[in-house]
């Protein structure tokens, strides 16, 4: 029998999975040939039938989706299954069969190119995103014709292995297949891992030699995940087994204890609350963070509303998804985050230039200069559903007070325009999220102006040590926990309480118990994290005295370190 192979990553999502193994990502594409003249009616007739079930598979997916849940992405799959059925499609394929001799799987990506061509060519930007989901509906005919698999689908439950995923790719894998993921490449605070705690799924990054070790195991080989300590193991023999088995009873068992305590009020020992709310990702996400006890959102990431389809969602799609967001809420406050698009969040029908930095480049409020309609249309559709319950609604990406005073105007634009068209609307309040050193050293300029800040500490983390966020190389540079940035935050908290600003954390390093102690030592009372992370956040302040964190976070501010700063609080974490 195999040795079992074990490997170290970096924990991303917490929880045990253990399953088969499977690899995502596409076959290629298979080559076309040529037809002899004769057989024309029956390869076209063979195009007709692969492009119908191609039509009946996305119809599939699209069901497969919406009952997971997500309409919105659901919509995609819609739009690529009426792709499949337009006639245009099936009559390029017969011309070029008839008049070129081209057999089915040459001839139907051959049709799909040359729409997706006059598409493109069209000079609008929507249009020229659907040229390539026609071509993905070509591509999709052809793999059918060849008998070649279509999907990143998932046949079994399984443990996904990868170099990395993208955050769309994550977002619309079959939920209830998809056991854990281990990726190569990607960091705790990419997008992937952030959606994998969101949706409750085990996941390891960084997981070098993961990819040759399962393909050496052979298919079908058992990896046993532990989303908490970064171990993985391939082909584990039966001890291994038997420990992860045993860790994944300990983990449900403490996930009961999670949900048992999830009301009790996030106190220190000497009386100091903290809020605790929760980061969505979609309405999808409000019920489970509302029974971890999450008091209202801190941070509702739009941006997933807004992949995964040709055109962007409309202002009553929108308002739908945050009125339902809202209501689950019950009266908590939602704080809506603007649309963060660019940087690792690329989307089809907002094309950006090439960028050679796109963390640095046209990314989220910056794309308003150019695109403000889509700003406004969110903001109209924020200010409509607070008709249901109390909104706040802050834009990414603000690095000093011009930023600040183009998302008044655009909030105002918004409001003015339903007032003058009649439509009911409720009170917003309009914050900014501090993410950018610059936004936070000259926040005295525009802090009176808002109601609220929130530290978005992934990317504050990333720009401050110029450490790539998704980077894996870099994982020894990554702490957001580094005295740099932790002087940052205090910076942030003395100028919220000269302007009497609301100030919160809505980064990765909220829901990390030590550095949830330092911010609270910090001055930071209100938290937003995954909702898997309340539990273990609030035990975390329960247990310890203001006081104590108080004087561990000033003296931090001097250390010379990350791994400083982390054995300072680790001391003062309850078991
Ligand atoms: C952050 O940068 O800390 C943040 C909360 O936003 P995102 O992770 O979506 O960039
Ligand atoms: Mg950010």
């Amino acid at each position: 029998m195999r040795e079992p192979t074990r490997l170290q990553g970096v924990p991303a999502a917490p929880g045990i999975a253990i399953g088969p193994w499977a690899r995502v990502g596409r076959a290629p594409l298979p080559t076309g040939g040529k037809i002899d003249p004769a057989d024309a009616d029956a390869e076209i007739e063979r195009a007709r039938a692969a492009a119908a079930t191609a039509a009946e598979e996305l119809d599939a997916l699209a069901a497969q989706v919406r009952d997971g849940g997500h309409e919105d992405e659901a919509a995609i799959f819609g739009a690529a299954a009426e792709m499949a059925r337009d006639p245009a499609l099936l009559d390029g394929a017969a011309e070029h069969i008839r008049s070129e001799g081209m057999d089915a799987i040459a001839a139907v990506p051959a049709a799909a190119g040359s729409i997706a061509d006059l598409l493109a060519g069209l000079g609008d930007e929507l249009l020229a995103a659907r040229a390539t989901d026609v071509r993905d509906v070509g591509d999709r005919i052809a793999r059918i014709l060849a008998g070649l698999p279509r999907e990143a689908t998932l046949d079994v439950g399984s443990i996904v292995v990868a170099e990395d995923l993208s955050p769309a790719l994550t977002a619309t894998m079959p939920r209830e297949r998809l056991l854990g993921i281990v990726l190569t490449g990607s960091s705790p605070t990419a997008h992937a891992a952030i959606l994998s705690r969101a949706y409750g799924i085990p996941a390891v990054v960084g997981t070098t030699g993961v990819i040759e070790a399962v393909e050496a195991a052979g298919a079908g080989a058992v990896v046993s995940v532990d989303g908490t300590s970064g171990e993985v193991v391939i082909a584990p023999d039966d001890a291994t087994l038997a420990d992860f088995q045993a860790r994944a009873e300990r983990a449900r068992v403490a996930g009961d204890r999670d949900r048992a305590e999830a009301h009790e009020p996030a106190v220190t020992r000497d009386g100091t609350e903290v809020a605790l709310v929760a980061n969505i990702g979609s309405p999808a996400d409000a019920a489970g963070a509302v029974e971890l006890g999450a008091r209202g959102v801190g941070l509702f990431r739009t941006e997933f509303l807004f992949m995964e389809r040709a055109t962007p969602p409309t202002e009553d799609e929108q308002a739908a998804a945050y009125t339902e967001a809202i209501a689950a809420f019950d009266g908590d406050p939602v704080t809506i985050r603007l649309l963060d698009v660019g940087g690792d969040k690329p989307i089809p029908y907002l094309p950006i230039a090439p960028e050679e930095n796109p963390f640095l480049g046209v990314r989220a409020l910056r794309l308003a200069v150019d695109r403000p309609e889509i700003f406004v249309t969110q903001l109209r559709a924020c200010y409509r559903a607070a008709v249901a319950g109390p909104v706040k609604v802050m834009a990414p990406m603000v690095a000093d007070a011009r930023d600040a005073r183009r998302l008044l105007e655009l909030a105002a634009q918004a409001r003015d325009g339903l007032t003058a068209e009649g439509v009911p609307i409720g009170d917003v309040l309009i914050g900014v999220m501090l993410e950018i050193p610059s936004a936070i050293l000259v926040a005295d300029s525009y802090f009176g102006d808002l109601a609220f800040a929130s530290l978005g500490t992934n990317d504050l983390t990333q720009y401050t040590l110029a450490v790539d966020r998704g980077n894996p190389a870099l994982e020894s540079y990554r702490d957001s926990l580094h005295p740099a940035v932790l002087r940052l935050i205090r910076a942030s908290v003395e100028a919220a309480d000269r302007s009497g600003t609301e100030l919160s954390v809505c980064g990765e390093m909220a829901g990390d118990p030590a550095s949830a102690l330092a911010l609270v030592g910090l001055g930071i009372r209100s938290l937003s994290m995954g909702a898997t992370s309340l539990p273990a956040v609030k035990r975390a302040i329960r247990a310890t005295d203001l006081a104590t964190l108080e004087s561990a976070a000033t003296a931090a501010l001097d250390d010379a370190s990350a791994v400083q700063v982390r054995a300072r609080f680790a001391e003062i974490l309850p078991a």
